[in-house]
């Protein structure tokens, strides 16, 4: 008679069990299918995330830049060793929701932080992240123009480090010469076959080079064609502004170098 009654509850624990997985799974699933998260009430805080990979996210904050309402794009990566940002929102209060809604998503903190370039679409949260006690880090060069641009410093460890292991995660700084900016890096995920290519990188929607004001026109061109070389087999490729897609957004950007 124990025998039998330890066996239905072990049954029942199992079904419980099953039934709670299931439940979960159904919850994940409805992420997928939205693949959208917002955060924010107006534009001085509001940030989206649309993900494009199981772990992988775009964040997209906005910003008035030169009188246009201009979006401007970062990744969020999730790692079985916390998270991980590609470059931060136009400002801290963005950053600061990004947290709150990445906190409250993935019950997450971010470990890591890169930045690509010393502009204020990827540097102009850095005060948030080093308030959150985050590892932010970059090259020497942007280190020193972030510096001169009025913003703190990363740590200037990726020319001597540019391939970090986070967690299950392998990310993959690159340096393919000046061109949005004399600093711009892009970033791999090797895993997945993203490129984060920021700045150097134009949607197709663009019709022209965005600000040019530190960049280098000639040397550009050169280093696209470092990066169609290097990425040929890229499922994603990611602007810096606008609409992500394939490496046609690299070969879209050649042509409007060539304008
Ligand atoms: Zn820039």
């Amino acid at each position: 008679m124990k025998r039998i009654y330890l066996v239905t509850v072990l049954i029942c624990i199992i079904m419980l069990f099953t039934s709670c997985t299931i439940n979960e799974d159904v919850s994940k699933n409805a992420v997928v299918e939205e693949q959208v998260l917002a955060s924010g009430s107006e534009d001085s805080n509001y940030v989206e995330l649309n993900r494009v990979k199981d772990n992988i996210w775009v964040h997209t904050t906005y910003t008035n830049y030169n009188g246009y309402r201009t979006p401007s794009n970062g990744l969020v990566i999730e790692t079985s060793d916390g998270l991980v940002m590609i470059d931060t929102p136009w400002n801290n209060e963005q950053t600061k929701e990004l947290i709150k809604l990445t906190k409250d998503t993935f019950n997450k903190d971010f470990s890591l932080a890169v930045i690509t370039h010393a502009h204020e679409d990827r540097i102009g949260g850095i005060d948030a992240l080093l308030d959150n006690k985050i590892d932010v880090r970059s090259t020497m060069l942007t280190a020193e123009l972030a510096e001169e641009n009025g913003y703190k410093k990363p740590t200037p460890s990726l020319d001597s480090d540019p391939n970090i292991k986070i967690g299950d995660v392998a990310i993959e700084v690159f340096y393919p010469g000046e061109g949005h900016s004399a600093d711009n890096i892009v970033v791999w995920l090797p895993n997945d076959r993203v490129l984060f290519g920021g700045c150097i990188i134009k949607d197709l929607n663009s019709e022209g080079l965005g600000s040019t004001t530190d960049a280098n026109i000639q040397q550009w061109p050169i280093s696209l064609n470092k990066l169609l070389e290097k990425y040929s087999d890229a499922d994603v490729v990611i602007p810096g502004h606008g609409k992500w897609g394939d490496i046609g957004l690299i070969k879209h950007t050649l042509e409007l170098l060539k304008q």
